[in-house]
């Protein structure tokens, strides 16, 4: 298979190949490096001209003319390159620079068209290209380990003109969009301008914050060298698009070439990665973006090869040398997605048969968890990564993940990784001793939260934060009364159980302490969307309750709300709603706890905390789940005057909560939310999100509403826009559609016909455009 022209420049592809005959070359060999030439033989090239040598000592070497138009200060960077490689890593199988008599490691010849050329001499290296070989018995674990190498070997070095703009140089495949259009197929002329675009938005902003330095930029099957047995590289070869950048795209390159003509590409580029991270382990960030990267050169490449032949028709077959292969795995790569995704990120290559099957696994967490601990979807997921906002199961299938805000700032970041990492490391107590790292949290958590929040006590679980409040509301109050939105959930614990309104049996009375005021459905409850203050309608009804519970002898110790009224239906509560409540509570002697559990740390877009949507200060927050991105964290901030109401009745201790280690995956996650300004992504993508749910509801009749804040969205679907009856039983296909098309999502609200959609907050556009897409598609089977 002839290469696509990878190694040159624009100018160069345009300027005359040299002409030199092979006597010139002899000659040439004999002045300049003093080098007798036995034999000598002209190499495959576009514009260059190389020729094989064998010297009169029996070495081989390649003389290397270049193209008239190539900047002497390239061809410098390329031969310093080589010299800091050897030096770092000799045992690298690249060319070595032969330098010429007088100690330099190139010199200028005249040309027999009269121009002066670049000349360097090489050693030649022994062995096969690997793409000879056929694609099972290629040495995939050792190519993608010399990559690493080369890369390590290059890392330190620089050069003036590193910075050249070379055409294959990734950093740029968004401006070769423009050569689309010679692409002769529509759909293929489509596809590369999707896979540019995805690049565009996807992966370009993305770039100048990944680790750069100079890369080879282009070891593909016929640039890697093996014995002839096949077990071994036996060099790596044309440095000609040696560039600075970031690491990641040398990865992506090598990948998606390895893989061009693999009869299993996942398997494939599996292997080549598992050698490739054996040496050098990729960053999270870095795997998010091969995808995306690997595809935009594919892309590039039919571009570019398409735009070519259209001005330089006489090199036909070498400009589509491999084209075909390049057409085809961008055919499929939709189809590879998952699977291939599912690799890049970190998933091991496919199971064997000896694994333990899902079904097994299924048995005996019954059998070992107990019954009650229902799980998600008719045939459960088996994840066994994550990264970003995927999950990559058991089979190596990567699934968007729409669902899980635990993960908030993304599954696995680094930084919080090694914030837990380093932490453990270093020492873990509790918080009877001394520690700057818990105090310095505790303050930067409070410094977040308005008025007198300012006493943090650290518990392990969502649950405890809510059963450690209920308890302060009790003791600071002196009431044994409580008031819930209906259909609530605020956890586990005995006391709060008995709050979690959502987990009543059907038909059974909350506990005799505890009242429920209607959710404020502004879709489906009493009042609705238009009506003049809906905020104080609903809240108006608190009255009722609190008269409820004084007809029995009780009197509001707290009302306890979750900002995005998750388990009722996932609606924001109307403008005047937590006032007008939190007004009554209060006039009646009670706290207001604002569960931040759910809606906390940036996801509803707009704050940093849900109920300061409402412009309230609460007596007592609660935090869990996000706060630690995962790790078991919880906490409760609360006034001064009712922390003291505890430490009246004798001390308070968790000796989990709050220890070094979950302090330093605490202030990682308030790290990432800042740095990565995901608050504002949350509001920006929420946006896009309901917008696109929003076209989707004018083609699909299910859909009754669409709502939230931020990456916190509810889609209400219902059988009739009229009666606005639920579409329970389509909700649940449309969930089990989308999880068997690899995007997660769950229902959630008193009728179960609320598509709860909840990503980690590093959700992008594309992810939005997947989720909506697939939620489409869904439907549309329902339909
Ligand atoms: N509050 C809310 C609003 C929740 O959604 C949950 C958990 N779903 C909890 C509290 C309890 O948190 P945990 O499961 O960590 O105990």
């Amino acid at each position: 298979m002839p290469p696509f022209p990878t190694s040159v420049s624009l100018d160069v592809l345009e300027a005359e190949a040299p002409r030199f005959t092979i006597s010139d070359a002899e000659r040439v060999a004999s002045e300049e490096f003093r080098v007798e030439v036995a034999d000598a033989s002209p190499l495959d090239s576009e514009r260059d001209q190389n020729f094989r040598l064998r010297t009169a000592d029996d070495r081989e070497l390649v003389l290397k003319i270049a193209n008239q138009a190539e900047d002497p200060a390239i061809v410098d960077f390329q031969n310093r390159a080589l010299e800091h490689v050897a030096e770092r890593d000799p045992e690298l199988p690249i060319p070595r620079v032969i330098p010429t008599h007088s100690g330099e490691s190139g010199c200028k010849v005249d040309g027999p068209d009269g121009q002066k050329h670049l000349v360097r001499l090489l050693t030649f290296l022994p062995g096969k290209p690997l793409g000879d070989l056929a694609p099972e018995n290629r040495p995939l674990r050792s190519l993608g380990a010399t990559v690493a190498r080369l890369g390590l070997a290059l890392r330190g070095f620089f050069h003036p003109a590193a910075g050249h703009r070379l055409l294959w140089d990734l950093k740029h495949a968004a401006s070769l969009r423009e050569h689309v259009v010679h692409i002769e197929r529509a759909g293929q002329r489509e596809l590369a301008d999707h896979y540019l675009r995805n690049f565009e938005k996807r992966a370009l902003p993305l770039l100048p914050g990944l680790r750069a330095q100079v890369i080879h930029n282009d070891v593909s099957p016929n640039n890697a060298l093996v014995d002839p047995s096949g077990g071994s590289i036996t060099g790596v070869v044309d440095f000609g698009d040696l560039v600075h950048a970031p690491l990641v795209n040398d990865v992506a390159v090598s990948l998606f070439e390895v893989i061009l003509d693999a009869p299993d590409p996942v398997a494939t580029a599996a292997e080549f990665l598992d050698g490739y991270c054996a040496v050098e382990p990729l960053r999270r960030e870095e795997r998010d973006l091969l995808f995306d990267l690997g595809a935009a050169r594919l892309a590039v490449m039919v571009a570019i090869s398409a735009w070519r032949v259209k001005s330089h028709p006489e090199n036909r077959s070498y400009i589509e040398g491999g084209k075909d292969e390049v057409l085809a795995l961008l055919e499929r790569l939709d189809e590879l997605e998952p699977e291939l995704r599912g690799v890049l990120l970190g998933a091991r290559a496919p199971r064997s048969a000896s694994v333990e099957s899902d079904t097994s696994l299924l048995e005996r967490r019954t059998r070992l968890l107990g019954p009650a601990l229902s799980h998600f979807y008719d045939r459960p997921l088996h994840a066994v990564r994550g990264s970003g906002a995927w999950l990559i199961d058991s089979e190596g299938r990567a699934h968007l993940d729409a669902y899980n805000n635990v993960p908030q700032v993304g599954h696995c970041h680094p930084t919080v990784v090694e914030a837990i990492a380093r932490q453990a490391a270093t020492l873990n107590t509790n918080t009877r001793y001394l520690s700057r790292l818990i105090l310095d949290y505790a303050e930067r958590l409070t410094a977040t939260l308005p008025g007198d929040l300012s006493v943090c006590m650290f518990v392990c679980s969502g649950s405890e934060a809510n059963d450690l409040a209920w308890r302060l509301a009790k003791l600071h109050t002196g009431n044994e009364g409580a008031l819930v939105v209906a259909h609530s959930y605020f956890g586990t614990t005995d006391a709060v159980n008995d709050l979690s309104v959502s987990e009543l049996p059907a038909g059974q009375e909350p506990a005799p302490h505890v009242r429920t005021v209607p959710a404020p459905d502004d879709y489906r409850g009493p009042h609705r969307r238009g009506e003049p203050n809906l905020g104080e309608r609903y809240a108006a009804y608190a009255d009722d309750a609190i008269a409820s519970l004084a007809a029995d002898g009780l009197a509001p110790a707290a009302f306890f709300a979750d900002y995005s009224l998750s388990s009722s239906g996932i609606l924001i509560p109307p403008p005047g709603y937590l006032p007008g409540i939190y007004a009554r509570v209060r006039a009646a002697g009670g706290l207001c706890v604002a569960d931040e559990v759910q809606s906390g740390f940036g996801r509803t877009g707009e704050h940093l905390w849900g109920f300061e949507a409402q412009d309230v200060v609460p007596d007592i927050v609660t935090f869990g789940k996000p706060i630690g991105n995962g790790h078991p964290m919880a906490a409760l901030v609360t006034t001064p005057a009712i922390a003291n109401s505890l430490a009246a009745r004798g001390s308070w201790f968790s000796t989990l909560g709050g220890n070094p280690v979950s302090c330093a995956a605490g202030m990682a996650v308030l790290d990432v939310i800042e740095r990565e300004r995901l608050q504002e992504n949350a509001q920006r993508m929420g946006t896009r999100l309901r917008s696109g749910l929003e076209s989707l509801a004018e083609r699909h009749a299910l859909i009754g509403d669409v709502r939230g804040a931020g990456l916190f969205v509810g889609v209400d679907l219902v059988r009739d826009r009229e009666t606005r009856e639920p579409a329970t039983r389509e909700t649940h296909a449309a969930v089990e559609h989308m999880r068997e098309g690899g995007v997660l999502v769950a229902t959630d609200g008193p009728h179960g016909n609320v598509i709860k959609i909840r990503p980690p907050l590093v959700f992008g556009e594309a992810e939005v455009d997947r989720l909506v897409d697939a939620l489409d598609r869904a439907l549309a089977e329902i339909a």
